[in-house]
């Protein structure tokens, strides 16, 4: 018999995904202007001219043989060093080569770092909402998921952090910029949370891992957020370049060690053998070369900002109620009936994509992904002012 999980996994449909089909083929009936698709979180401003330029550049002067051959398991060594030295510099984070990770992206960034640290019976706590791929990977890597709410105001709840770590916990899950809500968690929060985790890994004797998932870190239109590991030293980053350059497509990312983790070496090396182990080795060649060059830029991330400007305001005169987002490219709305299913459906009659907050281990509210172009959102407005009137908001 074939693997049955893998089976369900395979043939249960992502939600999101879903939405995203729908709306490609109500495009296709009635018009691509008349749909107005805010279900996935695929960038809509173009990755800066660093990229293109860079890319122009390796395929012109590198031999092809060099450029699209295999680089080393854990990234070309050129790549490694130029994250470290950039990490180091960006953040006053002592960084070295050998302890970064070239992988495709933050998903993959994810299960490899999952599945180096977890043994079967461990659990890893995420903050809910969350990107519903989370528990799928942690599921992968044999460790259960402790789901921990986030606060009113969808930043950390610390007590509630307290309580659900216990002596099983090997790792917490912490994503700021947040995907769904768009919360940047400040430094006196991260500190206080790093400050938790120190404690608890002494009461365990066992370290309790940082895990940052860092795909929106460029994507803050407040103070930068904090680098976790100048709070926490057991903190693993996984970076992807998916959303600050725009090349969700290609697959690259990293992963990267605090140098501070009780036995680094080890860590990374099972971070080695977890990439080993899932095929993850030999991020995309070309790419790993080009965002070396292009570290620390990032698309035109004022785009964002002012697509965000234009959606909160039009929504919140509309009479939806909204936390301003301080980060990502998504408003989390509060839904004016308490299934968010059921609104999302009543929102289709208006060719309104939005994605139900269920999917990210919330009730009662809807994701609105604004990584769209401008025009999209001028023209969905009336459409979000003839829905709210159905609410009589
Ligand atoms: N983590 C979060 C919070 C995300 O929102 C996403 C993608 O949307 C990912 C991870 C996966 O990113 P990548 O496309 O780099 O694998």
């Amino acid at each position: 018999m074939i693997n049955q999980t893998m089976k369900k996994l395979g043939e249960e449909r992502s939600v999101i995904r879903e939405l995203f089909e729908y709306g490609n083929r109500r495009k296709a009936e009635i018009g691509a202007e008349k749909v107005f698709d805010f279900s996935l979180g695929n960038p809509s401003v173009p990755a800066p001219a660093c990229v293109q330029e860079e890319i122009g550049r390796l395929l012109r002067e590198v031999p092809a043989e060099v450029l699209h051959g295999y680089t080393s398991a854990p990234g070309d060594p050129a790549v490694r060093e130029a994250v470290a030295t950039y990490i180091s510099a960006a953040f006053g984070a002592p960084m070295s080569a050998s302890y970064v990770y070239m992988t495709c992206g933050a998903a993959a960034s994810l299960t490899v770092a999952l599945n180096a640290l977890c043994n079967p019976g461990d659990e890893v706590v995420v903050l809910t909402p969350c990107f519903p791929e989370y528990l799928v990977f942690i599921g992968q890597a044999g460790a259960k998921t402790v789901e921990v709410p986030t606060n009113g105001a969808f930043h950390l709840d610390l007590p509630a952090l307290e309580r659900a770590i216990g002596r099983r916990t090997k790792a917490v899950v912490v994503n700021s910029p947040n995907n769904p809500t768009g919360a940047v968690y400040g430094e006196e929060e991260m500190r206080a949370l790093g400050g938790l985790l120190l404690r608890k890994s002494a009461e365990n004797g066992a370290p309790v891992y940082l895990l940052a998932d860092e795909p929106y870190r460029e994507l803050s239109y407040g103070a930068p957020p904090v680098y976790p590991m100048n709070v926490y030293g057991n903190t693993l980053v996984l970076y992807s370049f998916s959303k600050s350059l725009s090349l969700a497509g290609e697959r690259i990312g990293y992963i990267a060690v605090s140098p501070q983790c009780a036995d680094a070496d080890g860590v990374f090396a099972a971070v080695c053998g977890a990439g080993r182990s899932l095929g993850f080795v030999c991020a995309p060649s070309l790419f790993q070369r080009a965002v070396s060059a292009c570290l620390g830029k990032s698309c035109d991330v004022e785009l964002y900002r002012k697509n965000r400007d234009l959606l909160l305001s039009g929504l919140t005169a509309c009479g939806f109620s909204c936390i301003p987002p301080e980060g990502a490219f998504y408003l989390f709305v509060k839904s004016p009936e308490p299934d968010a299913k059921a609104f999302c459906e009543r929102a289709k009659k208006y060719e309104l994509l939005l994605v139900p907050s269920d999917s990210f281990g919330t009730e009662g509210y809807v994701r609105i992904s604004y990584c769209v172009a401008r025009s999209v959102i001028e023209r969905s407005l009336p459409a979000f002012g003839a829905l709210a009137k159905e609410y009589g908001l």
